[in-house]
């Protein structure tokens, strides 16, 4: 088996630096610790709840502070991403200094383990992403069911959503909301706008910024989440047979 080299791990090193002027015991300091202390995690790692880490029967003891800015922000967005029992520890966290006063501990393996999963998540998410735009690059079919939509963003606020559902009823590959906005900047430019829902269960809209409002508004008013679901059940129910008289009938 090769022997490991000795050699400086920038985990233990951060961990180790001194924290005199990171923390700088200031009295911000002192009422951040107070809100925490009811959520103190001394003696514990916050990736594995456990005080030891035992990986193939040789325990790590070692239990690390989190004290790097660059860690602690990392440490955040990692949780809210996994929504793990990090993000329960950490929920009421909002930026390092918080990390820093809740005196939280990690074991260095724990910590690489932690971060090469998400690194991993991440890249394999942006690998699909590009292997979505290059599929719906490629597909003429995609911009030419969009332009026989006949899609006026001038007198229509239309629903991402709405559009991508139209559209997939006549792709044989199923295009995103992401790739009809792409199509639509292809295509318009600046000249569509995107609404930004707060909301993330609410679609994007794109309008036209030469539209009128009072013809934007009534546009709008016509693709009501409610009443446009309502059509589609409508439809449905009209060309569906439900099969039940014959059962029904017999005796
Ligand atoms: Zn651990």
């Amino acid at each position: 088996m090769e022997k490991k080299r000795k050699k400086p791990d920038p985990v233990n090193l951060s961990a180790t630096h001194d924290l005199t002027s990171m923390d700088s015991s200031t009295s911000e300091h002192k009422r951040r610790s107070k809100r925490f202390k009811s959520s103190s995690f001394i003696n514990i790692c916050v990736i594995c709840g456990s005080d030891c880490k035992t990986v193939k029967q040789k325990k790590i003891h070692k239990l690390l502070r989190v004290c790097e800015k660059l860690m602690a922000q990392k440490l955040l967005n990692t949780a809210i991403f996994f929504k793990d029992c990090v993000y329960t520890a950490t929920a009421a966290m909002y930026e390092p200094e918080d990390v820093f006063a809740a005196d939280l501990y990690y074991h260095s393996y724990c910590y690489k383990d932690y971060f090469n999963k998400y690194n991993a998540d991440i890249e394999e998410i942006l690998k699909s992403l590009e292997e979505e735009d290059s599929i719906t690059a490629g597909d003429e079919s995609f911009k030419e069911q969009f332009l026989a939509l006949g899609l006026d963003f001038t007198t229509t606020a239309c629903s991402l959503t709405s559009i991508r559902e139209r559209l997939n009823e006549h792709l044989s590959v199923p295009v995103s909301n992401r790739a009809v906005k792409h199509l639509i900047i292809e295509l318009y430019g600046d000249a569509v706008c995107f609404t930004y829902p707060s909301n993330k269960r609410i679609s994007q809209m794109g309008f036209s910024v030469k539209s009128n409002p009072e013809s934007l508004l009534e546009s709008m008013r016509q693709v009501s989440p409610v009443q446009q679901v309502a059509t589609e059940l409508a439809q449905e129910l009209k060309d569906y047979k439900f099969g039940l008289e014959r059962s029904f009938c017999e005796p």
